[in-house]
């Protein structure tokens, strides 16, 4: 799994603080904040700080104390935003776009928090 990360991503200077973001929750492996494009109500994005380009090299080669803290700052949006079903809110989709095939725009790993409105299916029919 021979990625290349490219410290000149956007969301990279995010984190360098070059650019602004719209902070949700910060923690101390990952940094989450609202799409500047929102496809739905709810629309945040969660990123781990570490240099890694989308979710197998994020799965295979982060840190242990990394894994738990980006998946526990997943669960910590869902609650901030009151759309886990689990507390009687209608519920989310997260997403995780990897190269091409998926349309990946930005190459630092993250995945899109959507909820707030009816998703609709998986996919769009190809
Ligand atoms: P993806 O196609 O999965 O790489 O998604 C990249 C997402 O990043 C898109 O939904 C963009 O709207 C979002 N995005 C790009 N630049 C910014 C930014 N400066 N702040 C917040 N979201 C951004």
């Amino acid at each position: 799994m021979p990625y290349t990360y490219d410290d000149q991503n956007i969301f990279a200077k995010i984190l360098r603080g070059e650019i602004p973001n719209d902070t949700v929750l910060e923690t101390e492996h990952s940094l989450a904040f609202n799409d500047i494009v929102p496809q739905a109500p709810v629309h945040v994005l969660v990123i781990p700080k570490g240099a890694y380009v989308c979710h197998d090299h994020f799965a295979a080669e982060a840190r242990s104390e990394e894994i738990v803290d980006f998946m526990r700052a997943t669960a910590e949006i869902c609650r901030l935003k009151d759309i886990s079903p689990g507390d009687g809110h209608s519920g989310f989709r997260v997403i995780g776009n990897a190269g091409e095939a998926a349309m990946q725009e930005v190459p630092h790993y993250h995945l899109h928090i959507l909820g707030g409105r009816l998703l609709g299916g998986l996919l769009p029919v190809a």
